[in-house]
């Protein structure tokens, strides 16, 4: 909090001021200036009694919380949790847990329907599948493209499932909006405003994953986009940021399930396979987040991950996917919600 102190007040004044910081747990440090003597109340403002009190001492001008840079994705600013619908038919942030899951990339029609019978035989309520894909190398499998959108949307008549899809690039925003029901930020565009901006002004609900080395101010600050343009049905992902261990492709912060509640409103969903790159993981770090509170959980699934176009040593087999599934099943109930 700021304390703006009255110019000329006696030095008594401003003892008692000081004082009263002291009292309500604040280290106060003053800042001696021209006209005016603004006192910095230090401590946590969630911890501590308001210092909003102190507004009507005679002595004192103006009382200011230090504001956070996020405004509209903040607890704050919505206390209760958000709910997204997909489709008019589910909602992600309430009590069900949802599962999106399916392929990395979208490689043919056979792989893509086999896949989405099988996750959704299996529990899945979302399917998801890469149709432009960002690659780190311009040699490797870069999506089907608008061919990709079409297969998703027949899938999705397929199986009756809402589809997630990767939008790439801002020309592709109203395209991709066409066939997708939510779309996906991936996380080497995660600050990319423009795109973010154009995103959400498809209305489409949006899923932002967390850049690979970005803080999580700057994730919410990026969420704060979508809310900012007028689309209020944003996700949080956390998928795995760049650190230095080398066992796993990222490194999964599953701390990001408790402070993105903390913080906002918006549901947080985790993506254990970018987030390990190993197959092997998976199941662990689903039980993880599941119990840590997230909304949902994002999964690859390949009906032969060997010969995947894309990200094999991190997809599930559909056997592995269906095991997990009934794995998961107890952590969800213990966490309060349904499967
Ligand atoms: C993906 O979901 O396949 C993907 C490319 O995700 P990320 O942007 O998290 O790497
Ligand atoms: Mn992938």
């Amino acid at each position: 909090m700021i304390v703006v102190l009255r110019p000329n007040i006696t030095k008594k004044q401003e003892l008692a001021v000081l004082k009263e910081i002291r009292k309500l747990g604040y280290t106060p440090h003053v800042m001696r200036g021209v006209e005016r003597t603004v006192i910095g109340a230090i401590g946590d403002e969630r911890n501590h009694p308001t210092l909003e009190a102190l507004g009507v001492w005679p002595q004192v001008e103006r009382v200011m919380p230090v504001q956070k840079r996020y405004k509209l994705v903040s607890r704050e600013a919505h206390k209760a949790n958000s709910s997204i619908k997909i489709n008019k038919t589910l909602t992600i942030g309430g009590t069900h847990f949802h599962v999106m899951a399916g392929p990395c990339s979208v490689e043919n029609e056979k792989q893509l329907m086999t896949t989405a019978n099988a996750v959704k035989e299996a529990g899945a309520t979302v399917l998801r599948g890469g149709a432009f894909k960002p690659r780190t190398s311009p040699y490797e499998f870069q999506g089907l493209g608008e061919k990709g959108l079409k297969l998703l949307a027949k899938a999705r008549n397929e199986t009756g499932l809402p589809v997630i899809t990767e939008l790439l690039s801002e020309e592709h925003a109203e395209l991709v909006a066409e066939y997708a029901d939510i779309l996906q930020i991936g996380a080497r565009n995660a600050q990319n405003f423009q795109l973010l901006i154009a995103a959400a002004r498809t209305g489409r609900p949006v899923l932002l994953k967390r850049g690979l080395s970005m803080r999580i101010e700057e994730w919410l600050l990026a969420g704060e986009y979508i809310l900012a343009n007028e689309n209020p049905n944003l996700m949080f992902c956390e998928r795995g940021i760049r650190t230095f261990e080398t066992y796993t492709r990222n490194t999964l912060d599953l701390s990001t399930i408790p402070i993105i509640k903390k913080e906002s409103h918006c549901p947080i969903v985790i993506d254990p396979s970018q987030g390990a790159g190993r197959a092997d993981l998976v199941v662990a770090m689903c039980k993880g987040a599941v119990a840590m509170g997230a909304d949902a959980l994002l999964i690859e699934v390949h009906p032969n991950p060997a010969e995947a176009w894309s990200d094999g040593a991190q997809q599930l087999t559909l056997e592995g996917f269906k095991k997990l599934m009934q794995d998961l099943k107890p952590f969800i109930e213990a966490a309060g919600r349904t499967s």
